[in-house]
């Protein structure tokens, strides 16, 4: 577990070697790997005797409110006065699963006013590098595997309780789809075995994240791909889009999309999925591929995004139509890449 720069760790060991105010922070719209490393962290800390919080930029999915220190997490957009005191009297704030000022949002700027020591831990393809110290991995299966990585580096293994081990295996089980994709490296697994020894209950956080969903959810489901789906086998692609209108017709509920996009990558030879949800000023896509077709490319490229290489998202600021006719147009240009 060698990935993490032996200084980085023996300076940052420094600063905690006495009680610190701490802010942890991940980006918009947290998914189960920004709230699973950032909850881990957090109890890791507590533990630790520093004075501790979480401040995630918007609401999560609810699917996600059972993690233990859920209940502690301050959500910006909600308490933005008392998120901003913490940020400002952080002495030390560490930013997981995100490597771009932007994507947290309307923090950016009080971040970027600090002088807090600033820690980034994260596993996406780096790109800004705003931080004092950077813990950063793309081989990784999450930012949950690093914070583990990072806690064993500190030596405090014996830290590591179940309510720790719960955060941190579901920020791995989330980032890699149930062990289905970005799980080929032999040490997600060693971790995920070590995890389990203190007695989580690896089916009950299984149903936890995927066996919830609401009637109403499993219904835009059907919907979606019944008859929203459009498959354009040329190009090995296919995509969903969603109006907001069609949101409401379902009750939409934060985090009631999640993982729609991966479903047409279930079709024969397609490699290539977007999802498309019209929000009340832009529209926020999703990308996701199988095999060599960078999706995080192609986000960065057309659509201000980024990502990993076969999950990536973006956004646009034309109107839902005008959003999918771009994106078909786009496809012709990359067909050398479809085709592969
Ligand atoms: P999702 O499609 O689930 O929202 O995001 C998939 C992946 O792309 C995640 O790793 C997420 O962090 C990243 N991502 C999503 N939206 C954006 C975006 O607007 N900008 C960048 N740079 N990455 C994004
Ligand atoms: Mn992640």
């Amino acid at each position: 577990m060698g990935q993490i720069p032996p200084s980085s760790i023996d300076e940052i060991k420094k600063i905690l070697a006495s009680s610190r105010k701490i802010v942890i922070i991940t980006h918009d719209n947290p998914d189960g790997d920004a709230i699973g490393s950032s909850l881990g962290l957090y109890q890791f800390f507590c533990r630790e005797g520093h004075n501790v919080n979480v401040v995630t930029p918007n609401m999560y999915p609810e699917f996600l409110h059972w993690l233990p220190g859920n209940e502690k997490v301050i959500i910006f957009s909600e308490q933005k006065d008392y998120a901003v005191k913490l940020i400002k009297e952080a002495e030390i704030i560490f930013n997981l699963d995100f490597n771009e000022f932007n994507r947290i949002r309307k923090i950016e700027p009080y971040v970027k006013k600090v002088k807090a020591v600033k820690v980034l831990i994260d596993h996406h393809p780096v790109k800004e590098s705003f931080a004092d110290y950077i813990i950063s991995d793309i081989s990784v299966s999450s930012t949950a595997e690093l914070i583990f990585k990072f806690i064993i580096n500190l030596g405090k293994k014996n830290c590591i309780d179940k309510s720790i081990a719960e955060c941190l295996f579901t920020g791995i089980m989330a980032d890699t789809g149930c062990f289905s994709f970005n799980s080929s490296q032999e040490d997600t697994f060693r971790i995920v075995s070590e995890l389990l020894t203190y007695g989580i209950e690896k089916d009950k956080i299984y149903r936890n994240l995927y066996d919830n969903f609401s009637e109403d959810r499993m219904k835009l489901l059907g919907y979606c791909l019944n008859k929203k789906m459009v498959v354009i086998p040329d190009y090995r692609t296919a995509y969903l889009s969603l109006t907001k209108d069609e949101l409401k017709q379902y009750n939409f509920k934060i985090g009631d999309t999640e993982g729609f996009v991966n479903f047409p990558l279930s079709i024969k030879d397609i490699i290539f999925s977007a999802l498309f949800i019209e929000k009340t000023n832009h529209v926020k896509i999703s990308f996701r591929s199988k095999g060599t077709f960078k999706v995080n490319k192609f986000s960065e490229n057309n659509f201000n995004g980024g990502g990993h290489k076969n999950a990536a998202g973006g956004e646009s600021n034309l109107n839902l139509e005008k959003t999918i006719n771009k994106f078909i147009d786009l496809l012709p240009e990359y067909i050398k890449y479809l085709k592969e």
